[in-house]
């Protein structure tokens, strides 16, 4: 069931549900990503967010603590020859070609080949598979908004790709603008659509009521499975 109200401060949305309960109180859930708060029955909205607004660089604390944990474990890739790399949910090989040449990604059946000087950094590598990964979701997107603007009658102005700590993508409904995060990149492509979709439905329903959850069936009618294959739940749609 989706939850009944949603607070969006920043990046975060908090899940507001009303209960037989005497205070407001705000619950994180790491792993998950989540922030729920629930509040006494009569309370305003407005009550509720100025509580969580408050409240929010613990929140943003709270949440980020496991998305560096998360980030920790990325970072645990040397990018050295065989290592497993995972670009638009396919399992790759990585391959190290030292040359001197500037730096260059490229994808052959299960490989992925990285070109780069000799004596080149993790770090180095890292940022020159990261700026790879931006330029495949650069390639793909403008597609996949052209495609949806026509169906969903809606205009995006601008979109980006950034890393995200939480999200997988957000949007600002007034500057028609969304942002999409770098991990996409590394999924089936169906969830980057899938998150494309969800994304330019905020541009018509702000809030993850019934109305945006009926323009998600509406729309893309299997965004459920994308949902889990997105969250790793499941192997394929
Ligand atoms: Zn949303």
């Amino acid at each position: 069931m989706p939850p009944k109200h949603i607070i969006q401060l920043d990046d975060i949305e908090i899940e507001v549900t009303r209960k037989s309960v005497k205070n407001l109180n705000i619950r994180i859930y790491p792993t998950a990503g989540r922030v729920a708060m629930s509040i006494p029955k009569r309370t305003d909205l407005s009550v509720a967010e100025e509580f969580a607004r408050k409240k929010f660089s613990w929140i943003n604390k709270h949440l980020n603590k496991r998305a560096i944990q998360k980030a920790k474990k990325v970072q645990s890739l040397s990018y050295r020859d065989g290592e497993i790399h995972t670009v638009w949910g396919q399992k790759m090989v990585l391959s190290v070609n030292e040359v001197n040449r500037p730096p260059r990604v490229q994808k052959r059946d299960d490989k992925l080949c990285l070109m780069v000087r000799p004596e080149s950094s993790p770090q180095k590598r890292e940022s020159v598979l990261i700026e790879w990964y931006r330029a495949e979701l650069k390639r793909e997107i403008p597609k996949l908004i052209k495609k949806w603007e026509g169906i969903m009658k809606v205009d995006v102005r601008e979109f980006g790709v950034k890393r995200m700590k939480t999200r997988w993508g957000t949007c600002n409904i007034r500057a028609q603008r969304i942002w999409l995060s770098l991990e996409l990149a590394k999924k089936d492509p169906k969830c980057l659509e899938y998150v494309v979709v969800h994304e330019m439905v905020h541009v018509h329903e702000r809030l993850h009521n019934k109305r945006f959850y009926r323009l998600m069936d509406q729309f893309l009618p299997d965004w459920r499975e994308r949902d889990l294959l997105l969250k790793g739940e499941k192997r394929t749609c």
